[in-house]
């Protein structure tokens, strides 16, 4: 049981404004592992002003990017460290299998913090160019204290998805994680203190939605990074439009995993398996529409029916589980909500659709795969966040793409076959911020992100760190020979 009674503001454990609290449950049983306190609108404030004044003493902005990525290399040391505490601890505040929260949780989140540190050193803060009238430097300055909104579903992961560029670029955040998972950050904040960043550059407010609305509302607040769902980025954006204040939102997704008719369907599974119900089906990008040319239809389905059906659904703390229980009782209920519209649009449940035997503790439902679905229907539209599959009959690759394109998503997908050129011609064709072909994979240097309605912005890459900076042009009189700054 970890119960902390302070929350992180300027490099230190500090008495929250309020009394409130957030309990931390163990989907898996259901049981207390800890709580911290819920913050509200005073402790926004501190946090915004902890934030402002890091900034302003210069302490990060003006360190130099070889120091500031000397301390980033710190905090990754001491996150692969103590790689296998804060694994365990993802696994029992959101339930996601242990073997993911090795590799997809905590061993991803070190892997974009590595990147980011090397970016940091090399990357050109500085530029000159000569143009018409003499040279200019472009000069890529912080944007300035960020206001970090978070998911429960990859908590850390997506935390440094926006910290580490904030960090880059010598910006101050501060970080509302979700009121289901603030244990784990504030195990992130000890790391933080003890690698030396300087106070202020990262403060930790867990709160709900009410207190993340004051922090995008804040006027001390330069820039919002967003992660969660499309409804909710809806009205931060709005918000932030209101206030011309800066922002990223990184929204939900319904990718669909196209087999084409050369796929080997033996070799494929465990991979598309992976990429279809990775994190219990709680991922923004998981492939939960998987779309079959009809020749191969009734083939591909019986597989993936066999193989859904053959995962080992159970305790997450097992490495041996393939899908653990969903993150709270009401997530359960929404899930189970949309296996019952399934049924009710006329789709066929293949394997799962109820709750596993014996599990009665925790938020289990089965893995589920719905046939004879039809791309119109509500499951196979809406983002249901939970590990219920809709597969779906295409005529030939172009119309593979088509239904791929019907949705108002637009985040991830995945090809899956033998010619590759087919494969990236396909991913060509298909509206999404990123495809793979025979994976599901995520590349630290290159943009991550969404089209249409999963959002606006890109992390990672240096498309990444370039959200996080302000561009400034300074003309120089002609024949001047300046000396850059890093
Ligand atoms: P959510 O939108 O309910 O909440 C996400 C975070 O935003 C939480 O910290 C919440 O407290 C806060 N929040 C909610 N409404 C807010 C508001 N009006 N103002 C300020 N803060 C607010 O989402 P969730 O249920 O926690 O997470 C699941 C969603 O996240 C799914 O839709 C999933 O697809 C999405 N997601 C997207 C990505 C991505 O990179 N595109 C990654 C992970 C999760």
């Amino acid at each position: 049981m970890t119960d902390y009674d302070k929350l992180f503001i300027g490099g230190e454990w500090r008495q929250p404004a309020g009394t409130d609290r957030l309990v931390v449950h163990n989907p898996a049983n259901g049981e207390v592992i800890g709580s911290t306190p819920e913050g509200t609108g005073a402790d926004i404030d501190a946090a915004v002003a902890a934030a402002r004044s890091a900034l302003q003493t210069g302490a990060w902005a003006d360190a130099s990017a070889a120091d500031r990525s000397e301390i980033m290399g710190r905090i990754y040391n001491l996150i692969i460290e103590r790689s296998d505490d804060l694994a365990n601890l993802i696994t029992a505040e959101v339930g996601a299998p242990l073997l993911f929260s090795h590799f997809g949780q905590v061993g991803a989140t070190g892997m974009v913090l590595d990147y980011f540190t090397k970016l940091t050193a090399e990357f050109e803060f500085e530029q000159v160019r000569q143009d018409m009238l003499g040279p200019v430097i472009v000069r890529k300055e912080p944007v300035g204290v960020v206001g970090g909104i978070v998911p429960w579903n990859v908590p850390l992961f997506v935390m440094m998805l926006k910290l580490a560029p904030t960090l880059a670029s010598g910006s101050t955040m501060v970080l509302k994680p979700a009121p289901e998972t603030p244990l784990s950050a504030f195990a992130f904040a000890d790391i933080c203190i003890e690698a030396g960043l300087p106070p202020g550059v990262l403060n930790i407010v867990p709160a709900g939605r009410e207190v993340g609305e004051a922090l995008v509302r804040h006027d001390g607040v330069d820039k919002i990074s967003f992660t969660g769902s499309t409804d909710a980025g809806r009205k931060i954006g709005a918000i932030c439009g209101e206030n011309l204040r800066r922002c990223t939102l990184e929204l939900g997704g319904k990718s669909a995993a196209i087999i084409l008719d050369d796929a080997n369907l033996d070799a494929i599974m465990p991979e598309l398996l992976s990429a279809a119900v990775m994190n219990n089906g709680q991922a923004c990008v998981a492939q939960t529409r998987i779309l079959a040319s009809r020749n191969r239809y009734d083939e591909v389905v019986d597989a993936l029916t066999e193989a859904v059906g053959a995962m080992v659904v159970g305790d997450p703390a097992s490495f041996e589980t393939g899908v653990g229980p969903l993150i709270s009782e009401r997530q359960r209920e929404r899930v189970e909500g949309y296996i019952d519209i399934g049924k009710n649009e006329g789709a066929r449940i293949t394997t799962g659709g109820a709750r596993p035997d014996g599990l009665d503790a925790g938020w289990f439902v089965e893995p589920t795969v719905f046939a004879d679905v039809d791309n119109t229907m509500r499951i196979a539209q809406e983002e249901i966040f939970g590990p219920v599959l809709a597969t779906i009959a295409y005529d030939d690759p172009a119309d593979a793409v088509r239904i791929a394109n019907e949705s108002n998503y637009g985040l991830s997908g995945s090809v899956w076959c033998s010619d590759v050129d087919a494969g990236v011609e396909v991913a060509r064709g298909v509206r999404t911020g990123t495809y793979s072909i025979n994976s599901f994979a995520m590349a630290w240097g290159a943009p991550f992100g969404g089209f249409k309605d999963s959002g606006i912005g890109r992390e990672l890459g240096p498309e990444g760190l370039e959200e996080f900076l302000e561009f400034k042009t300074i003309n120089l009189p002609a024949g001047t020979e300046p000396t850059l700054k890093y």
